[in-house]
């Protein structure tokens, strides 16, 4: 099996945590960071990162894997909560927009080829969402390569990605 090379996560219910009370793209700006991991908006909606995110943010980093995100948010809110929380230094050539999951994955790979030179092929991804259309067109976009994580259903815990690469 080829070395995982890229990890592409999705945003809510994946690094972020399902007890959040709102998703990243609904949260009225500004927000305030409330703990280490969590956020509370002008509304008072909170939205927390999983409890595992950070500590799996940084071993993949350790590892020298690259990382990056697709989902489907508003860009501006969902940016400012990853930069409040300062994680956005962790991902590359996010795709934070209502576009086609799959297209963007393919938009990942190209803009890592075209704006660092580097080549990822399809078998050195692996992508995680919580739901099962957006993993089976992770699929089809991989053309049936790279390793798709359902969260839930493949792994319970973001820390079982680790086992996986
Ligand atoms: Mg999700």
């Amino acid at each position: 099996m080829p070395r995982i090379k890229l990890v592409i996560f999705d945003a809510d219910d994946v690094l972020f945590s399902s007890t959040s009370d709102c998703y990243l793209g609904q949260v009225t700006l500004p927000t305030k960071r409330i703990d280490e991991d969590a956020i509370k908006d002008s509304a008072g909606c909170k939205v927390r990162l999983d409890e595992e995110a950070r500590t799996v943010l940084h071993e993949l980093k350790k590892r020298g894997i690259h990382m990056s995100i697709d989902s489907i948010n508003r860009p501006r809110e969902a940016e400012e909560i990853l930069r409040v929380l300062e994680i956005d230094r962790f991902f590359e050539h996010s795709k934070i927009n209502f576009d086609d999951k799959g297209h963007n994955i393919i938009e990942i790979l190209s803009d890592f080829k075209a704006k660092d030179n580097l080549e990822i092929s399809p078998d050195e991804v692996m992508f995680i969402d919580d739901v099962e259309q957006f993993c089976l067109d992770a699929k089809k976009a991989l053309k049936g390569k790279g390793k798709i994580l359902q969260m839930g259903k493949d792994i319970n815990h973001l820390s079982e990605l680790l086992n996986l690469l």
